[in-house]
């Protein structure tokens, strides 16, 4: 370590820490970024990719038991959980080492502190008792997963989506005869439907009416629980829980309308939260709003100036998601930011086209706004649903499952959102984005030729259906 002064002093060592450290030091500045569990965060080690291996090895379990295609045998594929767990561990290991610990280790400009750390002031963080000074600060500390309060649920042993961290006593091991998830969010529905694809019993228990209740067009989670319905999962809506309490074979969830579920393990998914508690913010007057995320303009400064924030940290603010590449891009402007010279223009961030994906299967994709959204902001609008039935790869390849719908102003014809449930829906979803980056309208999605057969012609026959029929049309979507 060069000293205890540096041009940026980063609170955390995830996505939005890195790509931030990276662009200060490009820029010649001296870095530390502080971490008190595993550097890289929560993406690499506990979040995307440990999901999304284990997601896709159990995608390779369920076809073999379960094929598409007449002419197929179902085979019942044995295998060994411990072992993929082991081979997730290395996974992650190889990408920490390439994309995070790696890139700094040679880093002149780059330090990484090991801790927990605290504002001790406005110019000053405090690393298990180290002082550390800087000229400007980040905070990108990320968030944690968060409880509800349910009667019993501290006094009985439970699972967060940390059972997929590595080299950390929360890492999974064993593969659980059945699971208990609390919520109907995305990391309860890509880790429910993963372990019920490696063979456990899932359920599913979610408080509204449908899964993915917030910020998805309604068709999506609809048609997403039928299809986990149809899998075998145990999706429950309206449901809530009264109380948790330790069973004989693990845990009992006793519901309100008297019914109760039993199983090996709970899984709590039910949110996340901000990490602002208890890193001594008030030091250094930094402000957050009620839902504890750090206050900040469109620069990503917070209410002291020198001092910036991005990340999960921030939450919603600003139409932010909390999702890896907007706190890795939003990170890089909030470095360039930070040390913009006497005059210079700051950056504002730009969330206005987020695409963003669940890794269920069939995959969700969306991006921009929902019906709802876009007529609370007053747009006349010109909506429509169909069905994955109506896109030629989705038959000739016999998984039809899914929907797609468009929403697009009436008057201009300009495109809005879309959300996509079908295969391939977090790749297709990209054209849609940039899209709506260009602010493409429908004809522009009519008139763009598509590869055949390809799922994003999906977008093309949402687009037609606007026109015409789109039961009626000849082979490439004309
Ligand atoms: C199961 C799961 C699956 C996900 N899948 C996806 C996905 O497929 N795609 C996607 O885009 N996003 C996904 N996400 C979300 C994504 O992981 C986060 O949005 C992203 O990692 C946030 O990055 P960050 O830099 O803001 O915070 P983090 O990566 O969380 O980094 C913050 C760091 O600060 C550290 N820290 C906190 N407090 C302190 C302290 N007091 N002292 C020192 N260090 C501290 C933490 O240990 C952490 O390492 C997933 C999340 C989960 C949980």
């Amino acid at each position: 370590m060069r000293g205890a002064h540096y041009g940026l002093v980063v609170l955390g060592s995830g996505s939005a820490a890195f790509a931030a450290a990276l662009r200060a030091a490009e820029m010649g500045r001296t870095v530390v970024m502080t971490e008190a569990r595993t550097v890289g965060g929560t993406c690499v080690n506990r979040g995307c990719l440990p999901s999304k291996n284990l997601i896709e090895a159990a995608k390779l379990v369920h076809e073999a038991r379960h094929p598409r295609y007449p002419g197929i045998e179902p085979y019942n594929v044995r295998f060994d959980f411990g072992e993929l767990v082991r081979q997730k561990d290395e996974i992650i290991s190889v990408f920490r080492d390439k994309k995070y610990e790696g890139l700094v280790d040679g880093e002149e400009n780059i330090d990484v502190v090991r801790g927990r750390v605290a504002f001790a002031n406005d110019h000053t963080v405090q690393v298990d008792g180290q002082r550390i000074e800087g000229e400007r600060f980040l905070v990108a500390l990320g968030s944690t997963p968060v409880a509800p309060e349910i009667e019993g649920l501290d006094d009985v042993p439970y699972l967060t989506s940390d059972l997929l961290t590595s080299e950390e006593d929360m890492e999974l091991k064993e593969l659980p005869g059945s699971v208990v998830v609390l919520g109907g969010d995305y990391v309860a529905l890509e880790l429910g439907q993963m372990f019920s694809r490696f063979g456990t019993k899932v359920t599913i228990l979610e408080r509204s009416n449908r899964l993915l209740k917030h910020g998805y067009e309604p068709e999506v989670g609809l048609v997403l629980q039928r299809i986990l319905r149809e899998e075998g999962v145990d999706v429950r809506t309206n449901t809530r829980v009264r109380h948790v309490r330790a069973s004989e074979g693990g845990v009992a969830v006793e519901l309100e309308d008297g019914d109760e579920v039993q199983a090996e393990r709970l899984l709590v998914a039910t949110g996340r939260r901000p990490n602002t508690e208890g890193v001594g913010l008030e030091k250094a007057g930094v402000e957050t709003n009620g839902h504890g995320e750090v206050l900040v303009d469109e620069y990503l400064r917070t209410s002291v100036p020198h001092v910036f924030a991005a990340g999960d940290v921030i939450g919603n603010q600003l139409g932010s998601q909390m999702a890896t590449p907007v706190g890795a891009h939003d990170g890089t402007i909030a470095a360039r930011n930070a040390f913009a010279g006497n005059g210079e223009q700051m950056w504002p961030v730009d969330h206005s086209v987020i695409p963003r994906a669940i890794f269920t299967d069939p995959q969700v994709g969306l991006v921009g706004m929902t019906e709802e959204e876009g007529i609370a902001r007053g747009h006349r609008c010109w909506c429509r649903a169909l069905s994955m039935e109506l896109v030629p790869r989705a038959g000739a390849i016999h998984d039809r499952r899914g929907i797609i719908k468009m929403v697009a102003d009436a008057d201009t014809d300009k495109v809005l959102g879309v959300s996509m449930v079908g295969v391939n829906a977090a790749e297709v979803i990209h054209e849609a984005a940039m899209g709506l980056r260009f602010g493409a309208k429908i004809d522009d999605f009519i008139d763009m030729l598509h590869v055949y057969p390809t799922m994003a012609e999906a977008l093309k026959i949402a687009a037609i259906s606007r026109r015409k029929d789109p039961a009626k049309l000849s082979c490439c979507a004309e």
